[in-house]
């Protein structure tokens, strides 16, 4: 396992963060999860990218170039020595005297590279509950503050079940830590990439390889009722991928899932395909 925190690699179990750091005192920071397969970061591109935009959404500065966090990351898988790894990074306001407004201090840019967490079985799938969704309504940042979200999976888990989805005034709007996908009638629903949810980088790739499959894409709210009589649903995220649900709450859905089972298998043939770069 590997780290890196401000400027330098530091042993994982360092004592590293001081205990100004805004990131430790008001969770006032960005992050992103890659997910590296065969030593190579998937899709860090889009990440990149994303991560900018909810640095941009707080007023952060990045305190380096772009070019510079892919030579950090790109190091750490080296050291890692890892095929199969989580690159974890962050980008706190820094450290500075506790107050609420922004103080003039530069951002602290840090990056863990883990061992990959195992999967669940994508044959069986994963039951889920439904749950308040408690969050603010600038869920497009990607933000520390995970407080309802770790809520929510701890009582998912808790409860038995893989993934808590979150529900809106009637709404799915996504998973605690994933988004959400539903299949009727030959058609593939998920909620419109608003404030309300993440964008997804693994949804987005979801949908422009449900486009080259020509499988009929609704990107339009839609409500528990109808997850739950939906002839298929999945989540997706960097960690689980494309992750089949068989049940939500008491109801089985059904277990044939043709459209469900043909993005499993692209999206693996996706990244086997960016690997063997
Ligand atoms: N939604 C939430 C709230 C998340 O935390 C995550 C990622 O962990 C996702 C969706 C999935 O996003 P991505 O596919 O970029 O990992």
């Amino acid at each position: 396992e590997i780290a890196f925190y401000e400027n330098k690699f530091v042993d994982i179990n360092e004592k590293v963060v001081p205990i100004q750091e805004r990131g430790h005192q008001f969770g006032d920071g960005i992050y992103e999860v890659v997910r590296v397969y065969n030593g190579q970061p998937f899709l860090l591109e889009e990440h990149l990218e994303r991560f900018q935009k909810s640095a941009d959404a707080i007023e952060l500065v990045l305190p380096f170039p772009k070019e510079k966090i892919t030579a950090i990351i790109d190091e750490g898988i080296t050291r890692s020595e890892m095929k199969e790894a989580d690159v974890y990074f962050q980008l706190t306001r820094g450290i500075a005297p506790r107050q609420h407004n922004y103080p003039e201090c530069p951002a602290v840019f840090s990056m863990t590279v883990r061992k990959a967490r195992p999967i669940s079985n994508r044959e069986k799938g994963i039951s889920v509950i439904t749950l308040e969704d408690e969050r603010w309504l600038n869920c497009y940042i990607k933000s520390l503050n995970l407080l309802p979200n770790i809520i929510a999976k701890q009582k998912a888990l808790k409860n038995g079940h893989g993934e808590a989805i979150l529900v809106r005034e009637g709404i799915v709007t996504e998973g605690s830590s994933s988004n959400v996908f539903a299949v009727k009638d030959g058609k593939l629903y998920t909620h419109p990439a608003t404030k309300r949810i993440l964008h997804g980088i693994t949804r987005a790739k979801v949908m422009q390889l449900a486009k080259e499959l020509r499988i009929p894409l609704v990107e339009k709210e839609f409500t528990t009722d109808f997850l739950k009589n939906a002839d298929e649903a999945f989540i997706t995220s960097t960690s689980a991928e494309v992750m089949p649900i068989h049940t939500i709450d008491d109801t089985v859905l059904p277990v044939d899932r043709p459209i469900s089972s043909m993005l499993v298998e692209e999206f693996v043939k996706l990244y086997h395909h960016h690997a063997m770069k």
